[in-house]
């Protein structure tokens, strides 16, 4: 088979490192693909939004199956255009993907479906969305409708921050047409966690659970990023809440998108809030979450080939995953100044040394290979993931993967996993006391 990949992050590098490893997989490409993705594919320059020239591409190149990885090319429709084309693809249609591309169309389709989701209003004019935070008081959560590379979300401690906010996405457009209409949300305290699935539609078939860590410095302060770490899987997804999300948040939402008339196969990616055993849907991603991508898929142990075709072929109920027991962790590796302004261009040392060690793959982000060196060309560089025994070896090998790599202004979270280990703490001092 000729598979392409699209998309150029961390989490389309393991899904063609994932790839590669498919007996039945001849030839993979990527558009447009990375520093990293080049060793293992061929990398085309085509844009992930540019669907004729990615079917143009497919077509002429005999591509046997394509899968889609960031959220910008379903919305721009890439699966339609395929599946026009009568060309295979892995991923849902526009007119599903509304789910990840309009906030205010998830909160409405929550409500209506009754999936527990934190109380909300939406606003299409400043003036009232300010007036109404003014009323309301802060804590709050002010929201773009839009795709904003993960950042069109800004959690606000008071009034004053909510109408900054207000202004920031309405007035100023920081994140353009995607802050025409804004969402403003009740503020929800506890843990959170990536409930992610294979759907064909049907049957919900869900992966381990796993956790991202979105803010940029240690014990979540600082601004939201795209993802500076994940693990999985994530204790405070119990099996009694696995069950709950599935019953009341997964099924639902595929039937009531199906009721909708709009069908949804691929990934679907519920971002969960869960409070002393109570969950809400924070939001949906309608593909593999970067870089939760990384550990979940070094723990999957099937062919991801033959499950994409079976949600394909809406024959997902024959598949059982088989899912590695070993914990995995995900530390992303940033340019100093993420999710801010930063420097490119940094020549990255370590990466041999690190990828050497067993149990590790250093997955690439934002790099490219410039006269024979990997240097730096995007705010997330590196998601440097390992499988460990437990939690607390994964950890450590994942750090000292990190420790052999550096480059001028690297920057990385030092706390990836300590929730998972607190966790683990609190189950065993109860396991003694019972
Ligand atoms: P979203 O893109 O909607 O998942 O929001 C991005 C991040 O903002 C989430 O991962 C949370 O950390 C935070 N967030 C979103 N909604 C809320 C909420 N209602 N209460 C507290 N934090 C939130």
């Amino acid at each position: 088979m000729k598979v392409l990949v699209i998309g150029s992050g961390g989490r389309e590098h393991a899904l063609v490192w994932k790839i590669k490893q498919s007996p039945r997989v001849s030839e993979i490409y990527c558009a447009p693909g990375n520093g990293g993705i080049a060793d293992l594919a061929r990398c085309v320059p085509i844009d992930v939004t540019d669907t004729a020239a990615l079917v143009e591409f497919a077509r002429q190149n005999r591509i046997d199956l394509t899968i889609v990885g960031p959220e910008a090319s379903l919305t721009a429709g890439v699966v339609d255009e395929f599946e026009n084309s009568g060309l295979a693809i892995f991923g849902p249609t526009s007119k599903a993907a509304i789910l990840e591309g309009s906030k205010a169309f998830t909160k409405q389709f929550l409500t209506k479906y009754q999936i527990p989701t934190a109380a909300f209003k939406l606003f299409d004019d400043a003036k009232k969305a300010k007036k109404y935070v003014a009323k309301q008081g802060g804590p709050l959560v002010v929201k773009a409708d839009g795709l904003a590379a993960g950042k069109g979300v800004i959690v606000a401690a008071t009034v004053a921050e909510a109408q900054q906010a207000i202004d920031l996405i309405m007035n100023q457009k920081a994140f353009g047409d995607a802050g025409n209409q804004i969402i403003i949300e009740q503020c929800l305290t506890g843990e959170e966690a990536s409930f992610i699935a294979f759907t064909d539609g049907k049957t919900v078939l869900p992966l381990p659970s796993s956790q991202d860590h979105k803010a940029v410095f240690d014990g979540d302060r600082g601004p939201n990023t795209g993802g500076m770490g994940a693990y999985s899987p994530a204790p405070v997804v119990t099996e009694e809440i696995e069950h709950y999300v599935m019953d009341h948040v997964m099924l639902p939402t595929i039937r009531g998108m199906a009721a909708e008339g709009r069908p949804y196969k691929g990934m679907l990616y519920a971002g969960l809030m869960i409070d002393q055993g109570r969950v809400n849907v924070l939001e949906f991603n309608c593909r593999f979450g970067d870089p939760e991508a990384q550990p979940l898929l070094m723990r999957l142990e099937n062919d991801l080939i033959d499950i994409i075709e079976a949600v394909i072929a809406g024959r997902l109920n024959t598949v059982r995953l088989q899912i590695d027991p070993r914990p995995a962790i995900c530390v992303v590796m940033a340019s100093g100044g993420y999710p801010g302004a930063y420097q490119s261009g940094k020549r990255i040392k370590g990466l041999k040394k690190a990828a050497a060690l067993a149990g590790v793959e250093v997955f690439h982000a934002g790099t490219k290979t410039v006269k024979g060196h990997v240097v730096t060309a995007g705010g997330r560089v590196l998601g440097v993931t390992a499988l460990g025994e437990t939690v607390i070896a994964a950890r450590e090998k994942a750090y000292q993967a990190v420790s052999a790599i550096d480059w001028t202004g690297c920057q990385y979270r030092h706390d990836i996993g300590e929730k998972a280990m607190k966790h683990t703490k609190k189950k065993e001092a109860a396991a003694v006391v019972g």
